[in-house]
């Protein structure tokens, strides 16, 4: 009998330690933009690795699991990698064991055959249940998947920005993007059924608190989202590229966000028991460069590097004359080549006028071949697109600032669009594409991150409403020119005519 008791106390103690909450370890990232490789400083996807595997073993020794995400925007920001369309980037995520991510705007900056040729790379889902086809209907990729552990299991909901229909237009054909908010408790009772946590692995952004951004498209953020909707346990969020240190409880769903470019990665720890988070703690890790890089990522990510670096040698048009930008004429003088790129931003993010610092241009192409490499040395500074809605009143500040700049300055500027006579330091004659500016009317306008920000003197845009597109000025120009293919002859015309000065 006491032998018999000995057994039994040992059973229940066995039983007891196996039915204790079970720990599952969650690793975010998000808006990783092409930076699969670090630099002396951190960062970088092979640092990520070791930190993973690392869980992985820890984790396995007490019977728990790792489930790693990746919110989205793996797309567009490193020249070698957007070289590539992004295969070391999707890549590197299959090989580190990534197990779902959700579309980002920028998944849609290239042809959706590009994306699609990273899905077969990449071999893990794609989640976004509002990315659908408008004539098919229904999710044009996973709207969700269950993972099982056995004991618990885990269902993650992707969700895209309706954002991206304003900021990524051109490629998404016939699939559309549709409300984040309405498609989620459409799928919500699904999963719930299915999974006993429930995560929105979300390309929405935070801006919980303030900044939010001013579009011309309804769009959902996921601190509402986790507001407005009962069921969800954890919102994974990306796009903002907001740094939250800890996650944030709203409403009691757990939202995490862990910055952007690969610098840090999101560790989420859970303790299930019957199904139910018992326990949670969140941080985000910085990826310092005291992390081992993983060897095996490491290794076959720097062969790409190489390869995305001579590919910056690769031909992606060709001009017949001289894009003249010399600092001392678009410092001074609307040149072929301001022309091409004030042209060039007009193309890409179909604004009614754009703006363009002389002082942005740094470098002239010569007659012939032109090289990727050709045009990061005209627009080396990475600044992005931005796109503002200004009224002709505000439109009219910025011509009669721009008026009474004297030749030689970075803040020269260079316009598509838009014509106007400057004179006696005030512009008139203002038309619009050839109609006159209307004071009142809100005008779309596209000048780069710099000078939205007041840059180069143009204060009076600071603050006002609109967004950044992310897009790259060189990769915007390097379209445009791919667009144009040859160029036979570019117009150096004056749009900005300066009646006061005999040329
Ligand atoms: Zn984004």
């Amino acid at each position: 009998m006491k032998r018999f008791l000995g057994i039994l106390v040992f059973v229940v103690m066995v039983l007891s330690v196996f039915a204790g909450p079970n720990h599952l370890v969650i690793f975010h990232m998000n808006d990783t933009h092409g930076h699969v490789w670090g630099t002396e400083d951190g960062g970088g996807f092979a640092r990520a690795a070791t930190l993973i595997n690392q869980a992985r073993e820890e984790v396995a020794k007490e019977g728990g699991a790792v489930l790693f995400l990746h919110a989205g925007d793996v797309n567009t920001g490193i020249p070698e990698s957007d070289q590539l369309d992004a295969v070391p980037d999707f890549l590197a995520l299959h090989y580190m064991g990534l197990d779902a991510m959700s579309l980002g705007n920028h998944e849609f900056d290239k042809p959706f055959e590009v994306l699609e040729k990273q899905y077969e790379v990449a071999q893990f889902p794609f989640l976004g249940a509002n990315f659908v086809n408008e004539k098919r209907g229904g999710p044009v990729f996973e709207p969700y998947i269950i993972k099982d552990y056995g004991d618990f299991s885990v269902g993650i909901i992707g969700l895209v920005t309706e954002q991206t229909k304003v900021l990524e237009p051109i490629y998404l054909g016939e699939n559309t993007i549709v409300d984040a908010e309405e498609t989620l408790n459409m799928y919500l009772p699904i999963v719930q059924e299915k999974a006993d946590v429930v995560i929105v692995l979300a390309h929405l952004g935070y801006h919980a608190d303030g900044g939010r951004p001013n579009l011309s498209v309804e769009f959902t953020t996921s601190d509402e989202l986790a507001e407005n909707v009962s069921g969800v346990d954890i919102i994974i969020d990306g796009h903002s590229h907001t740094l939250l240190e800890t996650p944030v409880v709203i409403n009691n769903v757990i939202v995490a966000q862990a910055g952007d470019n690969a610098e840090n990665i999101g560790r989420i720890d859970l303790w299930i028991d019957d199904g139910r988070i018992v326990d949670w703690r969140g941080e985000v890790i910085p990826l310092t460069s005291d992390i081992p890089e993983d060897p095996f990522i490491k290794m076959f990510t720097d062969a790409f590097y190489q390869l995305g670096s001579e590919a910056l040698n690769e031909v992606v048009g060709v001009t017949k004359v001289y894009l003249d930008g010399e600092r001392a004429h678009v410092r001074s003088d609307e040149t072929n080549l301001s022309n091409l790129i004030a042209d060039g931003m007009i193309w890409k993010t179909g604004a009614d006028v754009a703006l363009m610092n002389g002082g942005g241009i740094r470098a002239s192409i010569e007659a012939g071949e032109i090289t990727y490499r050709d045009i990061l040395t005209v627009l080396p500074f990475g600044n992005t697109l931005y796109v503002l809605e200004l009224t002709g009143k505000d439109i009219m500040d910025v011509l009669n600032y721009a008026a009474t700049i004297p030749d030689g300055q970075g803040a020269k500027l260079h316009v598509a669009g838009l014509t106007a006579e400057i004179k006696g330091g005030k512009a008139t004659n203002v038309k619009i594409n050839g109609k006159p500016i209307d004071l009142n009317k809100t005008y779309k306008v596209v000048t780069n991150n710099y000078v939205a920000a007041g840059g180069d003197g143009y204060t009076m845009l600071a603050g006002k409403p609109g967004y950044d597109t992310y897009f790259r000025d060189a990769d915007s120009l390097r379209e445009y020119i791919a667009h144009l293919g040859t160029i036979e002859d570019y117009t150096s015309q004056e749009r900005l005519i300066e009646l006061d000065q005999v040329k």
